[in-house]
Order: C-alpha cells, then structure tokens, then sequence
C-alpha cells in the first residue's frame, strides 16, 4: 500500500522538497525536532532497514549522498548535525517508507531517550 512518503513523490500531497534525483526525494519535515529537519526517502518503496537488499546499495549509497549536498547548502555540514532511522515499534516508526532524519541547526542533546 502506498504510504503518505510515495504520495509526496508523486505530488499527490505537498511537501517542501529541497532535493530530488533519480533514487532520491528530500523534504522539509512536518513537525521538526530542530531547526533544520529533513526526511531523506528513497523513491523504491522500501517500508524499513530490515527490508533494504543488496540490490538496494546504489539507492541507499544515494541517501548518504543526498545528506552530504543538503548538509552543505543548508550550511550544517562543519558545524554538524545527527542522521537518525527509526525502525518498526521499538525504534518509533510512523511511516513505513524507509527514511532518514537529518537533524541539526543547534547542538543537540543525548541521542537515547
Ligand atoms: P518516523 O517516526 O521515523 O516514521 O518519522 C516520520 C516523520 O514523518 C515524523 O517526523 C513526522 O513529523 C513526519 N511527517 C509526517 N507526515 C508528514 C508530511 N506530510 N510531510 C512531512 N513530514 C511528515
């Protein structure tokens, strides 16, 4: 079933999207947790980590390449900023389309909660 992360890929909800190749879409999170929150998906409809196979390498290698360009243009990358996947219930997953949070713009706090 198509989660709501496919329905911003295809422009079927709005997003602001700050980055987009092939693999790859990034977008403004909806309810940030820093000053800078951005989701980074791939646009394979992977639901979790557990789901990721070996032929899925270039996309997620795409994902880490993605987080490096917009952590340079948003101007984070020297200062820093965390790189977080939530995986099914224990890890917190909402949205079952595999996701990276970059997190930054301020020091952030101990990682575990
Ligand atoms: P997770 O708990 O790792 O599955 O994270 C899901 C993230 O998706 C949360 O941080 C939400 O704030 C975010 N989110 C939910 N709906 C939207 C949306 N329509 N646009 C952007 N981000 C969203």
């Amino acid at each position: 079933m198509a989660t709501l992360f496919t329905k911003i890929i295809n422009r079927e909800i709005p997003a602001t999207i700050v980055y987009e190749t092939d693999n790859v879409l990034a977008f403004k999170d909806i309810n940030p947790a820093a000053p800078v929150h951005i989701l980074i998906v791939p646009k394979k409809e992977i639901p979790t980590v557990n789901d990721i196979t070996p032929e899925d390498k270039e996309i997620i290698g795409d994902m880490y390449l993605a987080i490096g360009k917009i952590a340079k243009d948003l101007g984070i990358d020297q200062e820093g900023y965390r790189v977080i996947t939530n995986c099914n219930e224990y890890g917190g997953q909402e949205v079952f389309h595999l996701h990276f949070h970059l997190l930054g713009g301020k020091k952030l706090g101990p990682l575990i909660s």
